[in-house]
């Protein structure tokens, strides 16, 4: 059993920026699929911090999937599109066929009506980051979101349109081609500013045309991460290749370059896979300074409390809302999760850790 639920709805401001995370799924994943050359063992250096947030007690990868709906002076943008419903062929054959989703209430809920959405990045075109970039309507795929303007990085598109991997081209087939035949595209190459609070950033590895996104206001500033990084074990271990970096030399480069830049600064970073809280900052490990991160022994009983990462507040959580992405998590074949939200409380900010279970 997990001891940590995930509210479905999370809430960040950056300046006078909005951000709301919208999960579609969060699934618990045997490490060995993302890592493969990694065992459980190789996680206990870290399980002071990585537990029970982004591990569970079987020290299986806790991964969320989701959308953050961002609202900026001048537009609302969605960040990445999840796993959607009705697909077929895709490569993880779980997700073929999922029918319910409360995923569009979610995001009306928070106030984004698929008519409001102006814009949709999708930080690469694997299947979990375009699901919702279309909809089943009539036995045809449509966008979902019709006065949006859906930015494709040309060089990710002539990826992936020329891969044969029968389950790439099914996600193409049904979550970009319908968006460009539509006419909704603009296309982009590498870096990108959608307005003067955000900007599209290249970090190539996971796919070519990787980008992540900047958000800034007021003198405040958030990272979404895309997949970079998929599971914060990656800020101490930028070194560890995922299964699905398409160039795992430059995806490592580009992760360490992303660590060391943004180590034990003000910038929040949301990672796109990371589980509730989410939105955490990059710290160096006790003694080490910014090189030290990552090599550290595990702390003695004795020492400190010593983290990777340092979590910030749960800014907002609705009850009701977490149960309904609780019982969402039980309807996935062989899952099996436990509502306890109650047991997570904020503490004071300024320690290392800012949540703890009772
Ligand atoms: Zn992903």
């Amino acid at each position: 059993m997990n001891d940590v639920s995930p509210p479905s709805l999370q809430t960040f401001t950056i300046g006078s920026i909005r951000v709301a995370k919208i999960l579609d799924t969060l699934e618990p994943t045997n490490p060995r699929v993302l890592y493969v050359d990694k065992r459980k063992e190789d996680f206990e250096p870290y399980l002071e911090w990585l537990q029970p947030y982004f591990l569970d007690a079987g020290k299986r990868l806790l991964l969320s999937i989701h959308t953050f709906v961002v609202w900026t002076k001048h537009h609302t943008i969605l960040i990445d599109t999840c796993v959607g419903t009705h697909k077929q062929g895709l490569a993880f054959p779980h997700w073929n066929g999922r029918q319910d989703s409360t995923y569009l209430r979610d995001l009306a809920a928070v106030g984004c009506a698929p008519e409001a959405v102006d814009y949709v990045f999708c930080t690469h075109m694997h299947l979990d980051h375009t699901g919702w970039n279309t909809r089943l309507q009539d036995d045809r795929w449509v966008p979902t979101f019709p006065n949006a303007t859906y930015l494709f990085d040309k060089r990710e598109w002539e990826y992936w349109r020329d891969d044969p991997t029968p389950s790439e081209q099914a996600v193409v087939r049904q979550n970009i081609l319908p968006v460009i035949e539509a006419g909704k595209v603009t296309w982009i190459e590498g870096a990108w500013e959608i307005d003067d609070q955000v900007t599209l950033l290249p970090t190539p590895g996971h796919t070519p045309g990787h980008c992540s996104v900047r958000l800034h206001s007021e003198g405040q500033e958030a990272i979404i991460t895309g997949d970079l990084m998929v599971h914060p074990v990656q800020v101490a271990e930028p070194q560890w290749s995922q299964l699905a970096d398409t160039d795992k030399a430059l995806a490592i480069r580009t992760r360490t370059q992303f660590v060391e830049q943004y180590c034990d600064t003000q910038t929040m970073i949301l990672g796109t896979h990371f589980n509730t809280p989410t939105g955490v900052y990059i710290v160096s490990t006790r003694g080490g300074g910014r090189s030290g991160y990552g090599r550290q022994k595990a702390p003695s009983a004795r020492a400190a409390p010593q983290a990777a990462v340092r979590l910030s507040p749960l800014v907002r959580e609705s009850r009701q809302r977490v149960q309904r992405s609780w019982l969402r998590g039980i309807g996935m074949p062989g899952l099996a999760y436990r509502f306890s939200s109650d047991r997570v409380r904020s503490r004071l900010p300024g320690t290392a850790l800012q949540f703890m279970r009772e």
